[in-house]
């Protein structure tokens, strides 16, 4: 069962991030499908699988109004012809946002809440227990794990894997899958969130887990972002070619970037950077803000 292009996925060295230090390459998730882009689908991939062998017929699940993990599922409950359902973060807005516009046009239907209703993750109609499978916000769990473990790359050519963290459920799979011994570096994209370590830890049922997290390339926060970053992210697409987003990836790559200068890493290190899409999400930026 997979609906997104596996071919497409490939493994490139990054010439203008390596040094007589470190060999950097990028893995391209974000090639995989044009809207279930990066880590989406392995998250997704067996809560899907298990709502369709409970013969459930409505996905449920939460996020906000630029939310890569809602079109993402929008976007995969079409291709399994399941219903699916939004609870977006906010009020009703007067336009939607071009990842809700995207997400309706592919059947979802949304209800809009209030963010202290939302925090508390509430569901604002009546669960069918018969119909209705609820997805946690992001995939966050431990079948999303499951599913990230899934990503596939060369495993004996790395001892370093980087990846970007928000619910953390990504860097668990990758954890969980890695080989070598490899040192699994999370660069989380929230202020200061630290408990992020115990969920993860959770999420791989290991209290004594060494879970690395790097708390100091957020940008001011959740989907904050500064000059630095922009022109960060435009210098690497002028550079490389690599179109990056702002919430995730972006940031993970120039905290990469600033780690080598820092000899963070191991001499002689062969280090993966997750490219995990998300780029839809730079729609919610002003035009010309990035040069792609
Ligand atoms: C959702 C997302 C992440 C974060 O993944 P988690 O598993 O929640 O930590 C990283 N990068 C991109 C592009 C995303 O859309």
């Amino acid at each position: 069962m997979d609906i997104v292009n596996l071919e497409a996925l490939t493994t490139d060295p990054i010439a203008f991030l390596s040094t007589d230090d470190a060999r950097v390459y990028v893995l391209r998730l974000d090639k995989v499908h044009n809207i279930i882009s990066g880590n989406k689908w392995f998250k997704l991939r067996f809560f899907i699988q298990d709502a369709i062998q409970q013969n459930k017929d409505t996905i449920v699940t939460f996020g906000g109004a630029y939310s890569n993990h809602i079109i993402a599922t929008a976007a995969a409950c079409r291709i399994y012809s399941l219903k699916s359902i939004g609870v977006i973060r906010g009020e009703t807005p007067k336009i939607y946002s071009s990842t809700l516009s995207e997400a309706a046009a592919l059947g979802m239907k949304f209800y809009f809440v209030d963010r202290n209703f939302y925090r508390n993750k509430k569901i604002p109609f009546e669960i069918d227990e018969q119909r209705h499978y609820i997805i946690p916000e992001g995939g966050y769990g431990a079948k999303g794990a499951e599913g990230a473990a899934s990503i596939s790359y060369k495993k004996s050519q790395f001892n370093v894997v980087c990846c970007a963290v928000g619910t953390g459920t990504t860097m668990a799979g990758l954890i969980n899958s890695r080989g070598n011994n490899a040192e699994v570096l999370g660069i989380s994209v929230l202020k200061n969130n630290f408990s992020i370590t115990n969920e993860i830890k959770y999420l791989l049922n290991d209290k004594d887990a060494n879970v690395k997290i790097d708390h100091n390339f957020h940008f001011g926060g959740y989907a904050k972002s500064t000059p630095e970053l922009f022109n960060f992210m435009n210098w690497m697409y002028e550079t490389s070619g690599i179109p990056t987003d702002f919430v995730y990836t972006g940031k993970l790559f120039y905290g990469v970037k600033k780690l080598i200068a820092d000899g963070h890493f191991p001499k002689k290190s062969s280090i993966l950077v997750i490219h995990s899409g998300g780029l839809q999400g730079n729609l919610s930026l002003r035009k010309g803000t990035l040069i792609f």
